[in-house]
């Protein structure tokens, strides 16, 4: 697997993303036991609960809540390996994150890593908070995304989030508030993490080696740690702007390859775009100059709309992939066709 960006600060002192800077000096006023950072998708919410933990346990100089990047504790820390700190994340994120083994995740082979934070992963947290000795600084849990906790899982942890023991600090994340339990909501300081600025984001995905940074960004909604991952997985500026042609002709083979949730994000994405083409509104995933200049009547386009809606619904129903993206294309194409004609 491509290595991610860093989530952590490094020996050489550096942000492991340059837009955190703003929320980490926020959060160092914050005294509360429970902090929820509220975060964009793809904005790197994860980069910065590492790092606010990383600065709460770091022994050497910090200076607005950025760590030192060389004592001993934020050596633990960027080795994995730190007594005080625990990480509690749905086993898919953890292994994609790299915070986590195949084995580990997986039981050993013996179920597919879980989108879930798991209710004895929280329980063994909680064990773990109770017992396990701690150097300086205290203990910090880092709880990434807070809606993956269900609710059996998040009720397990609402006694901890009150009444944590001293010294122990809990830190959450989430893109909707509105999604939690308002019992974790009402314990837990709320801090907004600013996205990054269009600037910040494009130069920040050139040092990542994306050559069209604006490109991709527009692609995936402005969020840069998403469009960094679709550059990753070999979807590059000139391949997004392929798709519209790839649906006009039907060619499934556009999508090969990619998991169903992108493909399905990529179709909605594209519908949006040729329905606002339509409308005579410019399109905002893909450049204009890729998609067809479709005039007419939106009946069969707003049906395949509908139909990708339904499907993103049931994303956990056990589809057929291939055939579905098939049949998904199939509509597209047909709809795209009749609005042609
Ligand atoms: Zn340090």
């Amino acid at each position: 697997m491509p290595p991610r960006p860093d989530t952590l600060v490094g020996p050489d002192g550096a942000l492991p993303l340059p837009w955190l800077a703003p929320a980490l000096g926020a959060a160092t006023g914050q005294r509360g036991h429970a902090l929820l950072i509220v975060a964009a998708p793809g904005d790197g919410a994860l980069a910065l609960l590492r790092t606010l933990a990383q600065g709460w346990l770091c022994e050497g100089p910090v200076v607005d809540g950025r760590p030192c990047g060389q004592c001993a504790a934020c050596r633990l820390v960027q080795a994995g390996a730190h007594p005080d700190l625990k990480q509690l994340l749905p086993g898919a994120q953890a292994l994609a994150h790299g915070l986590a083994s195949e084995e580990e995740v997986t039981n050993g082979g013996k179920r597919k890593p879980s989108k879930w934070i798991l209710i004895d992963d929280v329980r063994d947290t909680l064990a773990w908070v109770a017992t396990t000795r701690s150097r300086e600084r205290g203990k910090v849990i880092v709880l990434h995304p807070a809606e993956a906790l269900q609710g059996p899982s998040a009720n397990a942890l609402l006694k901890a989030l009150e009444e944590p023991p001293a010294g122990v600090r809990w830190l959450l994340s989430c893109s909707d508030p509105e999604r939690l339990l308002p019992t974790v909501r009402s314990r837990c300081q709320r801090l907004v993490m600013p996205s990054p600025d269009t600037p910040t984001a494009e130069a920040w995905l050139k040092g990542q080696g994306v050559a069209e940074p604006a490109a991709l960004l527009a692609a995936c909604a402005g969020r840069p740690l998403d469009a960094l991952a679709l550059q990753v997985d070999g979807v590059d500026a000139r391949a997004w702007a392929a798709l519209p042609a790839a649906l006009a002709r039907g060619q499934v083979a556009a999508w090969a390859g990619w998991p169903l949730t992108r493909t399905l994000d990529a179709l909605q994405k594209l519908c949006h775009d040729l329905l606002a083409q339509a409308a005579g509104a410019p399109p905002r995933y893909f450049p204009a100059s890729a998609l067809p200049a479709a005039r007419g009547g939106v009946a069969p386009l707003l049906a395949w709309a509908a139909e990708l809606n339904r499907v993103v619904r049931q994303a956990e129903h056990p589809w057929n992939e291939s055939l579905l993206v098939e049949a998904l294309v199939g509509r597209g194409r047909d709809a795209l066709a009749t609005l042609k004609s």
